[in-house]
């Protein structure tokens, strides 16, 4: 096929895909060939192959069987051999300013003296979006809200930033206060309680803290890796949280992290907080990010009649905004409000330039030194150890690990990773990462470690 067919093809495309299509996802491709029935070309992104195959790889066959090719497939990929991502850009705290409502304090735990932190009036389990990766730490809040005998002590969630730890507890509490008002729920976060603590010690008051503390039903502590390397609030906390399940009351902790990973924790506390339930927060999955699209975009359309948000404006956010919920509903409140103010219909292209910013720093790809620097950091071993020729179990496993995660979290080849190892050979390399895989399915901790640092670098 010539390229001047194409260009009449493209013609015809841009009539029925329409314009801004076109120019969005059609105009960039690159033809290469086409043989044995399969029309190949090029994309500048991964996720603009993807997206294309997905959503115009019907149309194309269909214009190109129209002016008489015989094709059957479309396959589309990025160029070998580019450059990758861009270098990284300074992801700016925009979606932080993004408008919110102020947090509603709950008048029923006001009345109650206890000095807990006010209730988000939005975190409800109603407003709770249930996926696969959030769906085991939803179903034991739940279980913990209904209130009933303790089944396990504590509830320890845990998992990266804004995927709902927060949202979960406020739930529970909420849930709580409506069914069991004569429940004394008490939730704050660890920063919090510290703060207490050291006020009471200040005042003399320390007998009221702990009476006060003592005389919960349930104990909620928010980040509670805050208080580790703080010996004697966690002193405390440690007393605090053994009088309560002693006497069978019902405690909910969360941190960014499993109990085990919390460096500067007491031992003895690491062990209390395995004892109960421990359950993670996955990163988000591309269905829970379009599922908290949808519902939110329903909710603000309901208070908000007229906004019209085109097809697949949001199933392209939940494809490109991979961070976090928070950064996802940052996204999502610009929109709306760019939105009003132009009055006009959210379509892709409103999208990409008023989210630009974000879409930017989403892109952004863990470089291979970044990883090594974290794998070292994580381990203990020297950044140039990494890739220098130390055989040393503790040595090798370690560079394993990088070359394992160097392969999951970037888009270079094994060649090329082998190349920012000392120049390792690309057979080393895949020597490498199959036995980590293989470890894997046996070694806990290292499938822990392995899960811990790519969160770490994902987020
Ligand atoms: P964390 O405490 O884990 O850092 P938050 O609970 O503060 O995260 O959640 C960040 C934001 O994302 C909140 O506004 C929360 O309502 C929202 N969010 C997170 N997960 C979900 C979900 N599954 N459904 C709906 N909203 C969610
Ligand atoms: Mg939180």
């Amino acid at each position: 096929m010539t390229n001047e067919l194409w260009g009449q093809v493209c013609n015809e495309l841009q009539r029925t895909v329409g314009r801004t299509n076109f120019n969005t996802w059609i105009a960039p491709l690159q033809l290469i060939d086409l043989s044995d029935g399969i029309v190949s070309f090029e994309a500048p992104t991964k996720f603009m192959c993807d997206w294309v195959s997905r959503n115009y790889g019907e149309p194309i066959l269909r214009e190109l069987r129209n002016s008489g090719v015989a094709a059957e497939r479309v396959a589309i990929r990025v160029p070998e051999g580019r450059p990758l991502a861009p270098p990284p850009v300074e992801a700016r705290p925009v979606v932080e300013k993004a408008p919110v409502a102020p947090r509603r304090p709950l008048r029923a735990i006001e009345e109650q003296e206890l000095p807990g932190a006010p209730l988000d009036a939005r975190f409800t389990f109603d407003s709770f979006v249930v996926g696969k990766p959030n769906e085991l730490a939803h179903a034991a809040a739940r279980r913990v809200a209904e209130g009933g005998p303790v089944s396990f002590n504590p509830l320890f969630l845990y998992g990266g930033v804004g995927l709902g730890k927060t949202h979960l507890m406020h739930a529970i509490a909420h849930e709580l206060q409506t069914q069991h008002g004569e429940l004394r729920v008490l939730y704050l976060s660890a920063e919090q309680f510290m703060y207490r603590f050291v006020q009471a010690l200040r005042d003399r008051q320390i007998m009221d803290f702990k009476e006060l503390f003592r005389s919960v039903d349930v104990l909620m502590v928010d980040d509670v890796q805050f208080i580790a390397g703080k010996d004697s609030t966690q002193e405390e906390f440690f007393h605090t949280f053994n009088a309560l399940v002693d006497q069978g009351k019902q405690i909910v902790i969360s941190a960014d992290r499993a109990p085990g990973e919390i460096k500067d924790l007491e031992e003895r506390i690491k062990s209390r907080l395995q004892c109960g339930l421990v359950v993670d927060l996955h990163p988000t999955d591309y269905e829970l990010r379009l599922g908290i699209l949808q519902t939110k975009t329903e909710a603000y359309a309901a208070r908000n009649p007229g906004v019209i948000v085109a097809s697949g404006v949001l199933e392209f956010l939940a494809h490109r905004i991979t961070t976090n919920v928070r950064v996802l509903e940052g996204a999502l409140t610009r929109l709306f409000a760019f939105a009003s103010l132009v009055g006009r219909e959210i379509t892709l292209d409103l999208a990409q330039e008023c989210l630009a910013d974000i879409l930017r720093a989403s892109d952004r790809r863990v470089t291979i030194e970044e990883i090594q620097r974290k794998v070292a950091e994580h381990y203990n071993v020297r950044l140039s150890d990494m890739i220098g020729p130390k055989r040393l179990r503790t040595i090798a496993r370690p560079r394993q690990v990088a070359m394992y995660l160097a392969k999951h979290l970037t888009t270079r080849s094994l060649p090329e990773i082998g190349r920012r190892f000392g120049g390792r050979d690309h057979t080393t390399i895949m020597h490498g990462i199959r036995k980590i895989d293989e470890l894997m399915a046996t070694d806990r901790q290292l499938a822990e470690d392995i899960g811990l640092l790519k969160r770490l670098m994902e987020s």
